[in-house]
């Protein structure tokens, strides 16, 4: 059966969901989005998503042509007709038809998109075995140039970053600032344990606030964790007890090689172990009914 995709106010099917070539999203990559897991019928941390993509919105002056109550109940009815329990929303906001000029004041209408879908980022192996990531030659963009905080459209920068990786063939590529601080992966945010504390680099080091790292850092501190946020070198990384990544997609996943380094004894920690079942047994008892 094809999944039904909303588009403006309408559903699709998806051989049939289109947009302009004029879409200043294709043309220009003006626009922003979210991607969203939903389990065992609820859309996980829903408001912590609409937030973010309010606040990419703002930073972009990007005029999203629905409430948030009129977004939300246009992604839970993109769920419900998909007759999906469990899976992922990726809820975009284009800049919308312009013309071949840049300028977006030729965009009256932003377009918002939803696709309700399923998702299986990694193989179920890289869980148990846990990854091998390289760092990349390409920096993680300057907040100078555009915010990293800011979920655009634009993702040519981590791209550059994946093809150094699958080229290194590692799972994931480690991207670092202008400084030469650890800023995050491509897609995920990096953690490390070391002395039975969490480490995660500080966002002014150019990561994306990302959901899964909040849920993450809380979830430790509840349990007793220590949690801090300093600047980490590839040196910290390599000599770390632990590390893993976090993201919507990826949850939590360990990582168990850098850079041709083992990291602790080369397979998923206890700590990473820990905060997964924890992390797991909240995806499935919290979130916005569907
Ligand atoms: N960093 C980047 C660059 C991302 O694209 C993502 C989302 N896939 C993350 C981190 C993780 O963020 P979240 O936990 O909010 O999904």
């Amino acid at each position: 059966m094809q999944l039904q995709i909303y588009i403006d106010g309408q559903f699709y099917p998806e051989g049939e969901a289109k947009v302009s070539v004029f879409d200043h999203g294709l043309l220009y990559g003006d626009g922003i989005f979210e991607g969203i897991r939903f389990y065992n019928g609820r859309v996980f941390k829903f408001e912590e998503h609409l937030d973010r993509l309010w606040d990419s919105a703002r930073a972009l002056m990007l005029n999203i042509p629905l409430s948030r109550e009129e977004m939300s109940a246009a992604t839970l009815d993109t769920v419900r007709r998909n007759g999906l329990h469990e899976g992922y929303i990726r809820l975009l906001v284009t800049r919308g038809k312009g013309n071949l000029g840049l300028s977006p004041d030729r965009c009256p209408v932003p377009s918002v998109i939803i696709i309700a879908a399923t998702i299986q980022l990694y193989p179920p192996e890289a869980y148990e075995r846990g990854m091998t990531i390289v760092t990349c030659a390409t920096r993680r963009m300057a907040p100078a140039a555009l915010s990293p905080a800011v979920k655009s459209l634009n993702y040519l920068n981590n791209i550059m970053a994946k093809i150094e990786a699958n080229i290194a063939k590692a799972d994931e590529g480690l991207m670092l600032n202008e400084e030469g601080y650890v800023a995050e992966c491509t897609g995920d945010n990096i953690f490390i344990v070391k002395g039975g504390q969490l480490l995660t680099p500080p966002l002014s080091a150019g990561a994306l606030y990302g959901i899964t790292r909040g849920t993450v850092m809380a979830l430790a501190q509840e349990s007793g964790l220590g949690v801090s946020e300093p600047n980490l070198t590839r040196y910290d990384l390599f000599n770390a007890d632990e590390c893993f990544l976090t993201g919507t997609g990826a949850e939590i996943i360990a990582v168990v090689k850098i850079d041709g380094r083992v990291i602790g004894k080369g397979k998923p920690g206890l700590v990473t172990e820990g905060l997964i079942g924890r992390y797991r047994a909240l995806t499935q008892t919290s979130g916005e009914p569907i």
